[in-house]
């Protein structure tokens, strides 16, 4: 991977897999080295994700880097300052469609653009604007995690508890799992309301 240092002028690096994959720490080593590489660097992420609201990042010669919280595409391309030589999005994903404009824009001004994302939510579909993402990068990185089940390369992020919206914050819904492991979630069905047979008496 060390050649992606010798990239010259702007393009896209897409970090992609399921959750405990280790994207977000490939994410950090990449702006680590461009921060002792003395380059310029800015790092968002969407506000959607509070769970490390305040995170900075830390370089190891101790230059601080804060992530950016914005809540649109818009928000983000805003934000960058001018001057800017690469710029990091963590959990990509959860961003609107206009983010793949964004991240050419950024890419065609010479930014060098490093994202990390899921690429599939927990029922295997591709995630967001991940699919368009991974057309446009230069450089994709499919990351695994361990299968909690069979130790295995796991690819997917089983749901494990909650309901069945696409969006379920916290690791603790979550196991990663392999294509065997893999199981269709089915949520526990809501608690059905006391169906009222007969009329209330009006007062
Ligand atoms: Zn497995």
């Amino acid at each position: 991977m060390e050649s992606l240092d010798s990239y010259r002028g702007g393009w896209i690096e897409i970090i992609a897999g399921g959750m405990f994959s280790g994207k977000s720490e490939e994410l950090i080593r990449r702006l680590r080295r461009s921060v002792i590489a003395r380059q310029r660097v800015q790092v968002f992420k969407p506000l959607i994700d509070d769970r490390y609201s305040t995170e900075d990042i830390v370089s190891r010669d101790d230059r601080r880097l804060k992530a950016h919280s914005v809540a649109t595409s818009a928000e983000l391309l805003a934000r960058v300052e001018i001057g800017m030589q690469v710029v990091g999005i963590d959990e990509i994903q959860f961003f609107d469609a206009g983010v793949v404009d964004v991240c050419m824009q950024l890419a065609d001004a010479g930014i060098r653009v490093i994202a990390a994302g899921l690429d599939q939510d927990y029922m295997r579909r591709p995630f967001g604007p991940m699919p368009a993402l991974l057309a446009v990068a230069e450089d994709v990185s499919k990351m695994h995690a361990v299968c909690v089940r069979c130790r295995g390369a796991a690819h997917y992020s089983q749901r494990v508890s909650g309901g069945n919206a696409q969006v379920e914050v916290g690791d603790s819904a979550y196991e990663a799992r392999c294509r065997a492991c893999y199981e269709l979630y089915k949520s526990a069905p809501a608690e059905e309301p006391a169906v009222q047979l007969t009329m209330p008496a009006s007062a």
